[in-house]
């Protein structure tokens, strides 16, 4: 199973995407995750990421393409992922396409979680809150003015994917202001119900 996971900060990517790890035997490729760990290790790419991601601002798309086409190829992706903040662009989705025809693989879906604006607020507020009250370090880029940013890139360069899979036929979306369990109850519908998937018919199968 090999999925992308669309939305907005705050959309509940993160919680849904470890849900569908668990039912799937499958790993999360967050792009957020593994820069924030090329930061904590102070990779190249880590201090490339550091100022960029601490403003709110997206990281350039040949870093990421390359952070995600290296950790595909590692043995536990071999039976599938959920792509969480990736592709995040057009030209990364584009990328993404190239990386999956040359590795001979095919995604089988991708879900948008939809959320109001409204919402996205207090829920990254809550979050905070709540790393605050567990006493871990509250990540660079969850203050406001930061997060206006984030906002606004999802808006002018990420929220254009979902017009680009859903002229592709594959994306399902799901109301993601529901609770945490009947999101889940709501993807695992959705991945249930029989459709094509995208580039299914041009890629061949081993
Ligand atoms: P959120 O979805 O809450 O914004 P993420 O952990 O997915 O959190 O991303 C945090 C930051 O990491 C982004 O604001 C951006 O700076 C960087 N980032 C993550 N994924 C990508 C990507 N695919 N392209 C560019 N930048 C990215």
């Amino acid at each position: 199973m090999r999925l992308i996971l669309l939305g907005p900060p705050g959309a509940g990517k993160g919680t849904q995407a470890q849900r569908l790890v668990q039912r799937h035997g499958i790993v999360q490729l967050s792009t957020g995750d593994m820069l924030r760990a090329a930061i904590a290790a102070n990779t190249p790419i880590g201090q490339k990421a550091k100022d960029i991601m601490a403003r709110g601002a997206l990281v350039p798309d040949d870093v990421v393409v390359g952070i995600i086409s290296e950790r595909m190829d590692k043995p536990d992706a071999k039976n599938g992922f959920v792509l969480d903040g990736f592709p995040r662009t057009v030209a990364q989705a584009e990328a993404l396409n190239r990386l999956l025809k040359e590795k001979n693989l095919n995604l089988d879906a991708v879900i948008e979680l939809r959320v109001d604006e409204d919402a996205l607020l207090s829920r990254i507020e809550r979050r905070i809150a709540e790393m605050k009250a567990r006493g871990e370090t509250v990540r660079a880029d969850d203050n406001a003015d930061a997060l206006k940013i984030r906002l606004d890139a999802y808006r002018a360069q990420t929220a254009p994917l979902i017009t680009y899979y859903g002229q592709k036929g594959a994306l399902k979306t799901v109301d993601g202001m529901a609770g945490i369990d009947e999101v889940t109850a709501a993807i695992n519908a959705a991945l249930a119900a029989p459709d094509s998937s995208v580039g299914r018919q041009n890629t061949a199968r081993a």
